[in-house]
């Protein structure tokens, strides 16, 4: 096996993870979320479906089985990991340039015992475990030497990056900060250095009473395309109460997290056709856990459009939708 390493872009600052065993992961494609055929509930060639367990590594977590299921979510090492635990964070200098060992953690969540429940099709308690998984993998990742960033995300369907079928998210905790983090981090602080308040609580403020964006609520949170959302449908689900870490959600807030995710998944589900899409649970880096200028937030984005050279070259994207549209169709009964 060959080893993982990140390498600094000298010219940019830009961190990149190499993981060349990676290309060797299996793939069940050749059709996902767009298949015509019907998913069958188990597959025996899947290693993330009961009874398959010799295909898997030794599971680090899971949750009780609900509805005559022996668990309902489970976590996994990633067998084809971006980032190992060995190593660690001490950068080499290689010529002119910097590198350090690929060190981190990569896990698999397995969603649901089912091969063919996604999410917008689980019953409410099911989302509800894996949000409870999700924040159990988090505070345990975060203790982690070295954990600068823990990183939950989702890659759902093959234009999203998804190599299995058998519904998963995943976490990656590493010790680097990539820039465009750190530059969210910094313009949050100017605009809490300039105006005394958290930039996110002013948007949600807003958004919560202009309602051009607003796609749904509950108590605790806020779901809207955002004002500038670079592909068409991006959706937030932000929490109403300021909190930089989700790791300190509070208990009852968890329970109308995952609701908040099973409906807006719902409908995008239900409006758009089961589209490819990736969700990232974006939150604090280390030691800026109690941040005033920061805020968690969950991002959606279908995969409708691709990403071409305008977009690489200028960083610039192109959004052939309006984010207001974009709601009023997402809410159209
Ligand atoms: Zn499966
Ligand atoms: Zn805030």
């Amino acid at each position: 096996m060959r080893r993982n390493e990140i390498r600094q872009n000298k010219a940019t600052g830009q961190w990149t993870i190499y993981a060349p065993d990676r290309g060797g992961r299996p793939h069940d494609h050749p059709s996902c979320s767009s298949s015509p055929a019907p998913l069958p509930d188990w597959e025996e060639r899947c290693p993330f479906c009961p009874g398959n367990e010799q295909m898997l590594p030794p599971i680090l977590f899971e949750t009780p089985g609900l509805r005559g299921n022996s668990w309902q979510t489970r976590v996994v090492p990633n067998k084809f990991p971006a980032l190992t635990p060995e190593g660690g964070c001490q950068r080499s200098i290689r010529g002119i340039y910097l590198a350090m060992p690929g060190f981190g953690h990569h896990e698999v969540i397995i969603d649901s015992p089912l091969h063919n429940r996604d999410i917008a099709e689980m019953a409410g308690e099911e989302v509800e475990a894996l949000i409870e998984t999700y924040h159990y993998r988090y505070l345990s990742l975060k203790q982690t030497d070295a954990a600068m960033l823990v990183l939950i995300f989702r890659n759902h369907g093959k234009r999203a990056g998804t190599s299995l079928i058998h519904p998963h998210s995943q976490v990656i905790a590493t010790g680097i900060v990539p820039h465009h983090i750190r530059w969210r981090e910094e313009e949050g602080q100017r605009y809490f250095d300039t105006w005394g308040r958290c930039v996110y609580c002013d948007i949600l403020a807003f958004e919560e009473q202009d309602r051009q964006r607003v796609i749904w609520e509950n108590a605790s949170f806020l779901a809207f395309i955002p004002f500038a959302a670079e592909v068409p449908f991006e959706t937030w689900i932000v929490p109403k109460c300021h909190r930089a870490d989700f790791g300190a959600i509070a208990d009852g807030e968890k329970k109308d997290f995952a609701q908040a995710l099973h409906a807006v998944l719902q409908m995008i589900y239900r409006k758009l056709e089961n589209p490819d899409y990736n969700y990232v649970l974006h939150t604090a880096t280390r030691y800026n856990d109690a941040a005033p200028h920061l805020h968690w937030y969950l991002q959606i984005c279908p995969r409708l459009t691709t990403t071409a050279g305008f977009e690489i070259g200028s960083g610039i994207r192109i959004n052939p939708t309006l984010p207001e549209e974009n709601a009023a169709f997402l809410q159209e009964e």
